[in-house]
């Protein structure tokens, strides 16, 4: 019998990110950017504990992606996963951790899940996303991403469950309060992409059949949630895709959860 595949999110958001996937016992977490307390309460939230980890897998060094990852890994001895640059510059940041190398486009076995990363433009040391497969299903998660570029394209295009950035309202972003330093920078080739991005880029990959998509990394100043639903929905909705059920992942507190067989 294939063993359970489930993916839960903890914190999905500027200020935060976490995401916990489970193949039969093998748990393990994409990202530790929350407190040790908001892991531990998010966790226990869930029917879990860090103490089952198996390992955690880091996308990139930005402390809303590791904030968590140095106190997790002294207090329960839990692998982290990265790959090299990534790993130096947690180890600058985190402070002593117990981390492994795991190259881009390396199949890591743990358990039942197979978990393998793929190169993302942004402005971390070099940003990955990742892909968790377990028996015939398979997530994707791809966040923090500057511009929709090939390879992710091929990645979102395969997934059952997506989980994908959708950062900001481009016009609550060029009006809204932050200095112009920063809007470039989350418009450029190393920030963030846009809820039309976003939906631009599940019109042309997620065609046919049914999947979930789940809109994730939302920021608490440029964003909301019922925008970026609504940008997609209506995307989806002018070209007659009725294949995909969208979910916003809550930025500060564990909301979705995704199981294939449900
Ligand atoms: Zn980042
Ligand atoms: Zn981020």
């Amino acid at each position: 019998m294939a063993a359970d595949f489930e993916a839960y999110s903890l914190a999905s958001g500027s200020s935060g990110n976490c995401y916990l996937v489970k193949g039969g016992d093998t748990t393990v977490l994409i990202d530790a950017g929350i407190t040790l307390k908001a892991l531990t309460t998010g966790m226990d939230h869930f029917g879990f504990s860090p103490s089952q980890l198996s390992g955690v897998f880091v996308t990139h060094e930005h402390s809303d992606h590791v904030k968590g990852v140095g106190p997790l890994s002294r207090r329960y001895e839990t692998p982290v996963y990265a790959n090299l640059p990534t790993i130096k510059a947690i180890l600058e940041r985190c402070g002593a951790v117990n981390v492994s190398e795991m190259a881009i486009g390396q199949e890591m076995e743990i358990g039942p899940l197979s978990v393998r990363s793929y190169r993302l433009p942004h402005d971390g040391v070099c940003h990955v996303g990742y892909v968790v497969s377990c028996g015939s299903r398979s997530l994707c998660l791809a966040t923090d991403i500057g511009f929709v570029c090939d390879p992710l394209k091929k990645e979102i295009g395969q997934a059952d469950l997506l989980i994908l950035e959708s950062n900001h309202d481009i016009r609550m972003l060029e009006e809204g309060p932050y200095p112009c330093y920063m809007k470039k920078r989350i418009r450029g080739s190393g920030g963030h992409i846009s809820n039309k991005e976003a939906s631009h880029a599940l019109v042309e990959c997620c065609r046919g059949r049914r999947r979930h998509v789940w809109l994730a990394h939302l920021s608490r100043i440029n964003n909301l949630p019922s925008l970026a639903l609504m940008t997609a929905r209506a995307d989806l909705e002018r070209h007659g895709m009725d294949n995909i059920d969208l979910a916003v992942a809550a930025r500060d507190v564990p909301s979705l959860h995704w199981n294939p067989n449900s």
